[in-house]
């Protein structure tokens, strides 16, 4: 990460540019050299070579000698030779001196005032030491002027010099054009590093741009806000005058939207919606989306705490007063908005997300719309709230455990099942019932994670008896939520197969309310499990309104009596009247009747005689963790098998 924003700024960018720039005209530096070498040296050899086509040929010790130069002859014969050379572009000139200065011979007549060689040339000579002038002009020709000393005796002594005057052009390679071409290629070089920088940079910073904004709706995502909330926090510690505020906006019924219209819709709303709200805010304010149907606004700069409510109330009207469309249905939205002071006193990122959360709950909750969070009024909250989090974490740590409760037949007292009943062993709290958090987790996203948890464990629990021979079905409550929000049915459909458990073995006990809440959703996915062949049970049946008539339309196979009903039977015949009627319908629709909550021996009794089919109750057995379950089962059908019927009399006592 902390190279990743050194590559990214450009200090560094130039800084790594530079050096590539250094790097490569050193390169640079080496090649030419090099490539220079090879052409002193190739020019040289061509030197030599013209040396022996014209001087050897032609010119012998004595001419250097002696003191009367060389003779007309000489001079014709050498002249001839050095124009054949010149004529092929070979040499351009060619001079031959005395190692004591004096020339000899210049192909061109002597040039004026170079009759005579500077003492260090001569010294030069005398050490035998070639040496080369590169790029000079002569003639009006880019030539290179070697410098050969010449031994004509060949007893190792120099004799002389001679100079021959190379054309550039016909020295390898050609340096000027090697020269050009290695620049040119030194600064394509230079400039793909640079284009190749700029496109790492480019790819770079883009891939931090994703990684902290929202692809749908460009905004900030999660974690680039959350950073930039606690780099504003402390900003705004050090500035106490002025006050910030953070806002969190939730759509109301968004999920309908999604649910209804499907996702790619639900999508184009959210797009739009972010960019009303960015609309709508002032250009320094900071706007996210934090997943979800969530916004998260970060106002600065406020010069009074109130400015944050009317912002509030502005993107809600503007919210309210946009005509959304999606494949061109019109969609009115409304949304709910937390709005939580940042005052400048200590506070951590967490907790003002919490309070923003807890603001925004309120709004929802009390259908105001706008709601700012108030320490004191909040208080209830906040432990919720906490709870919440603590929730999340515990579905993920198996803090959660399942305790099964039997099921018996009303005559032969036969366990004919268990209820799974989930329960969360807090690490503070100790053990906490369902009722404690399951609400919780039905307002938020932590119900499907949790429904999903019951089902798998409780599914891999019976999957596990029966392996070891014992063959109980499994009944597991489904919330509401849970029943309407998709995928359900394949989430049985996948656990029943990874535990190789028979669906008829698994039953679903739904309640009347979650039914009756969304009849068409909800019996579309009954009618989906029992096709599976997994059994349904309506729970908590008379404690609501279900129509009669409805009920014979959904398949379902047994009824669950109320714990409440069952409490009154034996108390008024009022209690006993509706027992009775409840399990004769459901009997003439072909279902099983189970009584919940029976706590005596007497309501056992009653029930028999009303000829219901099974009883669930502390009186047979309170629920029990997992690990017990299966002895208690096996003990009791032992014991059951020795004792005579009526047992409930028998084994319990008469309590
Ligand atoms: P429920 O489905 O009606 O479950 C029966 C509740 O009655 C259980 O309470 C059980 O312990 C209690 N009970 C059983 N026999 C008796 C009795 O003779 N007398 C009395 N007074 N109570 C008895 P529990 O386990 O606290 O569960 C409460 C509710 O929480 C359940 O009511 C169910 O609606 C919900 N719940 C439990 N586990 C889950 C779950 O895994 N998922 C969902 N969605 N809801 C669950
Ligand atoms: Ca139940
Ligand atoms: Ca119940």
């Amino acid at each position: 990460m902390r190279i990743r924003r050194r590559l990214t700024s450009w200090y560094a960018f130039v800084i790594v540019l530079a050096a590539l720039g250094v790097a490569s005209l050193f390169g640079l530096t080496i090649l030419r050299n090099q490539v220079e070498q090879r052409a002193r040296t190739a020019a040289s050899d061509s030197a030599s070579v013209a040396v022996a086509l014209t001087v050897h040929r032609n010119v012998t010790e004595a001419d250097f000698t002696g003191a009367t130069g060389l003779t007309a002859f000489e001079i014709g014969d050498l002249d001839g030779d050095v124009a054949t050379l010149v004529r092929e572009h070979r040499v351009v000139g060619l001079e031959v001196w005395r190692s004591d200065g004096v020339n000899l011979y210049a192909d061109n007549g002597h040039p004026a005032g170079e009759s005579i060689l500077p003492p260090g040339e001569l010294a030069r000579i005398a050490r035998g030491e070639p040496w080369i002038v590169t790029n000079s002009t002569d003639r009006g020709v880019a030539t290179w002027e070697i410098f050969l000393p010449y031994d004509a005796g060949s007893d190792g002594e120099p004799d002389g010099l001679v100079e021959v005057l190379i054309p550039d052009t016909a020295i390898d390679g050609n340096v000027a054009t090697t020269g050009r071409q290695l620049y040119a290629l030194a600064l394509s070089v230079l400039a793909m590093g640079g284009l190749g920088l700029m496109t790492l940079r480019y790819r770079l910073v883009r891939r931090e741009h994703e990684a902290i904004h929202d692809r749908l709706t460009g905004l900030l995502n999660w974690g680039g806000f959350r950073d930039t909330l606690r780099a504003a926090i402390n900003i705004d510690r050090a500035k106490p005058r002025q006050s910030g505020a953070l806002l969190l906006v939730d759509l109301d019924g968004f999920k309908s939207v999604n649910d209804t219209l499907g996702h790619p819709a639900g999508d184009a709303l959210l797009k739009q919606v972010g960019n009303e709200i960015r609309a709508t805010v002032r250009a320094h304010d900071i706007v996210a989306r934090l997943g979800g149907d969530e916004f998260a606004i970060l106002l600065t700069d406020l010069n009074d705490p109130v400015a944050a409510t009317g912002i509030a109330a502005q993107i809600l009207a503007r919210l309210r007063s946009t005509a959304f469309e999606v494949e061109g249905i019109g969609l009115g939205i409304e949304a709910s908005i937390g709005v939580a002071p940042i005052l400048g006193d200590k506070i951590t990122v967490d907790a003002l997300l919490s309070q923003v959360d807890i603001a925004m709950y309120r709004a929802k909750r009390t259908g105001d719309g706008v709601a700012v969070y108030d320490q004191v009024a909040d208080r209830h909250d906040l432990r919720d709230l906490t709870l919440l989090g603590e929730l999340r974490r515990a579905i993920d740590n198996d803090e959660l455990a399942l305790h099964y409760q039997p099921k018996a037949d009303v005559v032969t007292r036969d366990v004919i099942g268990v209820e799974a009943l989930v329960r969360w062993h807090h690490p503070t709290r100790g053990l906490l019932a369902p009722d404690s958090f399951i609400p919780l987790a039905e307002s938020t996203g932590l119900l499907r994670p949790l429904t999903h948890w019951v089902l798998s464990h409780a599914i891999a629990d019976a999957a596990h008896w029966q392996r070891g021979g014992l063959e109980v079905p499994v009944a597991v409550n489904i919330s509401p939520r849970s029943l309407v929000t998709g995928d359900l049915t394949a989430a049985i459909v996948d656990q029943l197969a990874r535990h190789q458990l028979p669906s008829h073995l698994l039953e679903v006990e739904v309640t009347e309310t979650a039914i009756m809440t969304d009849p068409a959703g909800s019996s579309h996915v009954l009618r989906q499990l029992r096709a599976l062949g997994v059994r349904i049970a309506i729970d908590d049946f008379g404690s609501g309104y279900t129509s009669l008539a409805y009920l014979r339309t959904l398949p379902v196979d047994a009824l669950k009596i109320d714990r409440i009903l069952i409490t009154d039977l034996t108390i008024d015949d009022k209690g006993l009247a509706v027992t009775k009627s409840i399990i004769d319908l459901g009997h003439s629709l072909g279902l099983s009747v189970l009584a919940e909550g029976v706590e005596t021996a007497a309501a056992w009794r009653q029930l028999e005689l009303l000829g219901c089919d099974e009883i669930q109750g502390y009186l047979f057995a309170r629920p029990m963790p997992a690990g017990q379950i299966e002895g208690w089962i096996t003990s009791h059908r032992h014991a059951n098998e020795s004792v005579e019927v009526p047992a409930h009399a028998a084994v319990f006592g008469g309590r």
